[in-house]
């Protein structure tokens, strides 16, 4: 049964981000008044949130003190210790429930989780100690070695080229638990972004063509112009995700599309996605107004796509060379700019970042990266 929080109720959120902030946006226009924690002050998110609390994740008696003034808490930075959500769980309902957290924020965990309920994953072996150098499968390389928690946008990650690398590679990271999976030959990165209610419903938008930059998300487009067939799939992998993680509020499934056109799931983020942004415009519900719905126990909204999107994402860089020309991308019809208000520029920072929506999800790429290069004119 739904807990429906109506309009008026706080919403709590953990972290206090780009994410945090278009979630608070979205929920104040609902009608909800938010709350916001998070080891940082003067945050993107507290900037338009009605309370910032500063305090670190590990401070359970200000995190009991803030859940008990809230009616829901979420998040939007996953690295969280359970220490942390079983704090908030203890006044409050966590949304997506701390478990979720669990799985999601440790690759062993997740992996184990994605295999046991019969999804692709990319080939992997656990390194944990030193022995397990010895009894890996030349079969994963080249291959990546990643760390199993606390990794994001490429962090935490070699790349290692032949057998003889391993024990350097695995020597770079600090010999930390890590996993190394096999490099993928991919035609193309995707992403499905889910929100799941209350009541159990599901509401799936994309699949999401993804490229990046340095291991940082570049520019989205939906629809991804991928097959019938890769859709289908892909959607049906996210919906058995969501439910089988019984996931309350957003989850976006990050995929590689093989060069012999098989899905693989690369990682799971239980909370609204940079590839999701182009839903602020391109959906009638986007991913930050499904989770304010799907914590406060309301109906999901539609995600039918209104019209063929593009994103670009606004990094640190484009200030490199001084104020970028606002002027001239805005105006690049039917183009939103959203900035995140963050101060300091500093080079791969995530800053903002812009949607268009056209005829042809074609035509929405060629003009947001149009607009995007128009803010440097010179460079
Ligand atoms: P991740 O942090 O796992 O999302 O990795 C960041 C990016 O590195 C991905 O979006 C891919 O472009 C690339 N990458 C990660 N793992 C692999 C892999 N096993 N094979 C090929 N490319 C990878």
């Amino acid at each position: 049964m739904s807990r429906i929080l109506p309009p008026g109720s706080t919403i709590g959120v953990l972290g206090s981000g780009q994410l945090g902030r278009m979630m608070a946006i979205e929920a104040r226009r609902l009608g909800y008044r938010v709350h916001v924690l998070s080891p940082e002050k003067e945050t993107p998110t507290g900037q338009v949130a009605d309370l910032e609390v500063q305090a670190d994740y590990a401070d359970l008696e200000t995190v009991s003190e803030f859940a008990r003034n809230v009616d829901v808490v979420t998040f939007e930075f996953e690295n969280v210790h359970s220490e942390t959500t079983n704090a908030v769980d203890k006044y409050t309902p966590v949304y997506p429930a701390g478990r979720v957290l669990h799985t999601t924020q440790q690759r062993l965990r997740e992996k184990t989780f994605l295999t046991s309920a019969g999804i692709p994953v990319t080939p992997f072996a656990a390194i944990r100690l030193k022995e397990d150098l010895d009894t890996v499968s030349s079969d994963l390389v080249p291959g990546v070695l990643k760390t199993t928690a606390w990794g994001y946008d490429g962090k935490g990650q070699v790349k290692v080229n032949a057998m003889d690398e391993l024990a350097s590679a695995w020597e770079q990271l600090d010999c930390q638990e890590t996993v190394l999976e096999k490099f993928v030959n991919f035609d193309a990165e995707l992403s499905v972004v889910g929100a799941r209610g209350q009541d159990g419903s599901v509401e799936l938008y994309g699949p999401i063509a993804n490229s990046h930059a340095n291991h940082i998300l570049d520019v989205s487009v939906s629809p991804g112009g991928f097959s019938e067939k890769t859709n289908a799939e892909a959607f049906e992998i996210a919906r058995t995700i969501l439910t089988e993680l019984d996931v309350i509020g957003v989850l976006c499934v990050e995929f590689f599309l093989t060069t012999d056109g098989n899905l693989l799931v690369n990682e799971l983020a239980p909370r609204p996605h940079n590839s999701g942004h182009l839903t602020i415009e391109g959906y009638p519900a986007c991913q930050f107004e499904q989770q304010v719905r799907a914590v406060c126990g309301l109906p999901l909204g539609s995600s039918k796509p209104i019209k063929p999107a593009a994103m670009v994402n606004l990094l640190g860089d484009v200030w490199e060379h001084g104020e970028p020309n606002w002027s001239a991308a805005l105006q690049v019809e039917n183009l939103k700019l959203h900035l995140y208000g963050k101060k300091e520029a500093r080079p791969g920072r995530k800053m903002g970042h812009m949607t268009v929506l056209a005829d042809s999800a074609q035509e929405a790429a060629e003009k947001a990266v149009m607009a995007r290069n128009l803010l440097n004119p010179n460079f």
